[in-house]
C-alpha cells in the first residue's frame, strides 16, 4: 500500500513502539481516557497549523475558524485564542463560539433555513448574519424591528463562477446557499431601504480542494465580483469573506496544498482592495484545514478473524463515530484514511488486513484491505486526518453502540 508522500502520520513523534500525542505515549492516553473508542486532539498541532498558515499568508488576512469542522467546546476554546473569528451555522454552534470566548462581532452565521430562533439569537448578540436568500433578508430586518436592534448582515453571493477540482460544490449552480449573483444588485437596493447594517459580502465556492491553482483562480474572481457588485451596495465594503476550502491530504498520492500560489493572490486581492475598497478586511474561514491533521480516532482490536483468507480486524469503533473514514460522507469513491496500529509503529511482522466495526452493514469499514503491523486483541488502531468531521458529522445513534470519547491533550 502506497503512503501518502506527506504521510499525515508523520507529525506525531513515536517512541517505544507507540505513537505519542501531546507528549503522551497512546497506551497511556488510552489509559487515561478510560475507554475506547476515542478522538484525541493535539492542541500544539493545531497552534502550530495556524502559526504555519499565518506565516505563509500576507499578514493582511483574517482568518476565521468554520466551527462546523469540529464543534468540541475544549477545542473551540484553544482555537478562539488563535483566529480572528468563528463561522457558525446553528444556534448552538454560535452558543459554542460565544462561550468560547470569541467576540460576538467576530462570529458569523451563515446557513439557509434559519430558524426565527437562530435568526433572533444571532441578531441579539450581535453576530454579522450571512443573508442567503431576499427571504431571509426581510426576516433579519423584521428580526430586528422586534429586537429594536439594527442587524449587521453580509449578503453570500452564489457566483457564476464555479470553483475547479473542489471535492464538493458550493457555488456555481442552481443552490441552496446564497443568491444569484444577478440578483445581488436588486437585493442591495432593497437592503438600503431595511434598517439592516451592511457589512460586506460572503463567498463560499467549494470545500476539500488540493489545487492551489483552482483556489487561488476563485479568490480572484470572488474578490473582483464583490468589488463589482460593492457599487450597489448601501454602505462601503467593510468585510470580504472570500471562504477557502482549503483542503488537506487524505488519501494516498495527495499532497499537502500549496500555499504561495494562494498568498502570491491574496497579497494582489488586499493592493486591488487597498485601492478600491479602503475600509474592506479580508476574511478567510476554514474548517478542515486548521483541525484535521491534529486529531486521531482511536479503537480498539477485540478480535482477528478470518474470511476467505483475508484478516478483519474486528474493533470497537466504526462508522457510527467516524462515517468519514467509513468513506460514506459525500465520497464518490471509497478510499483509505491514513491507518495505523498505534502501539506497534516501530518495526514487527506486517500484514494485509480490513479494519471493521460493530455494526451489522458491511459499510462499517474504516480501511480496506491496508498494510498494518500485525495486531492481535487489545492493540490500538489509529486512523489519522481524523480531526476534522468526526463525531459530530456521523451517525452515533445508529444501532445503539455507546458514543466515542473527545479529548483536547
Ligand atoms: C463547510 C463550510 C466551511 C468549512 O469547510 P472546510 O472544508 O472544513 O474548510 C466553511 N464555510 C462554509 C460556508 C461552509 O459551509
Amino acid at each position: 500500500m502506497e503512503t501518502p508522500r506527506h504521510a499525515p502520520q508523520r507529525q506525531f513523534a513515536v517512541a517505544d513502539d507507540c505513537l505519542r500525542l501531546g507528549g503522551l505515549a497512546l497506551t497511556r492516553l488510552a489509559e487515561r481516557v478510560g475507554a475506547t473508542p476515542f478522538f484525541a486532539y493535539d492542541r500544539g498541532a493545531v497552534a502550530a497549523r495556524v502559526a504555519m498558515l499565518r506565516a505563509a499568508l500576507p499578514s493582511g488576512v483574517l482568518l476565521h475558524y468554520a466551527l462546523k469542522a469540529n464543534p468540541m467546546a475544549a477545542l473551540a476554546q484553544h482555537l478562539a485564542g488563535l483566529v480572528d473569528g468563528m463561522d457558525v451555522a446553528s444556534a448552538a454552534e454560535l452558543r459554542i463560539a460565544l462561550d468560547a470566548g470569541v467576540a460576538p462581532a467576530a462570529v458569523s452565521f451563515a446557513g439557509p433555513a434559519k430558524s426565527h430562533a437562530e435568526l433572533r439569537c444571532a441578531v441579539a448578540a450581535g453576530a454579522l448574519l450571512h443573508l442567503e436568500s431576499e427571504g431571509e433578508m426581510e426576516r433579519v430586518a423584521e428580526t430586528g424591528a422586534q429586537l429594536g436592534l439594527t442587524p449587521r448582515v453580509a449578503v453570500r453571493i452564489n457566483p457564476n463562477f464555479e470553483l475547479k477540482h473542489a471535492g464538493m460544490r458550493m457555488g456555481g449552480a442552481a443552490l441552496q446557499f446564497g443568491v444569484d449573483e444577478e440578483r445581488v444588485p436588486a437585493m442591495l437596493q432593497r437592503l438600503g431601504r431595511l434598517a439592516l447594517d451592511f457589512v460586506g459580502f460572503h463567498l463560499f465556492v467549494g470545500a476539500q480542494n488540493l489545487s492551489a491553482g483552482a483556489i487561488a483562480e476563485a479568490q480572484s474572481h470572488s474578490v473582483n465580483l464583490a468589488l463589482r457588485l460593492a457599487a450597489h451596495a448601501p454602505a462601503p465594503l467593510r468585510l470580504l469573506n472570500i471562504g477557502g476550502g482549503f483542503g488537506v491530504p487524505y488519501f494516498p498520492g495527495q499532497c499537502e496544498l500549496e500555499l504561495a500560489p494562494i498568498a502570491a493572490g491574496l497579497e494582489r486581492a488586499l493592493a486591488l482592495l487597498a485601492d478600491t475598497a479602503p475600509q474592506a478586511r479580508l476574511v478567510l474561514e476554514l474548517g478542515r484545514y486548521l483541525v484535521a491533521g491534529a486529531g486521531i480516532y482511536v479503537c480498539r482490536v477485540r478480535e482477528r478473524k478470518l474470511s476467505h483468507g483475508q484478516v478483519f480486524l474486528l474493533t470497537d469503533g466504526g462508522m457510527h463515530h467516524h462515517l468519514a473514514a467509513s468513506g460514506n460522507f459525500g465520497q464518490v469513491i471509497r478510499k483509505n484514511y491514513p491507518v495505523a496500529i498505534g502501539n506497534r509503529m516501530a518495526g514487527g511482522p506486517r500484514e494485509t488486513a480490513s479494519v471493521v466495526g460493530p455494526l451489522c452493514t458491511p459499510l462499517d469499514l474504516l480501511a480496506d484491505r491496508v498494510e498494518l503491523a500485525r495486531a492481535e486483541a487489545g492493540d490500538l488502531v489509529v486512523v489519522f486526518q481524523s480531526g476534522a468531521y468526526g463525531p459530530s458529522a456521523s451517525p452515533a445513534a445508529f444501532l445503539g453502540h455507546p458514543p466515542a470519547l473527545e479529548v483536547l491533550v
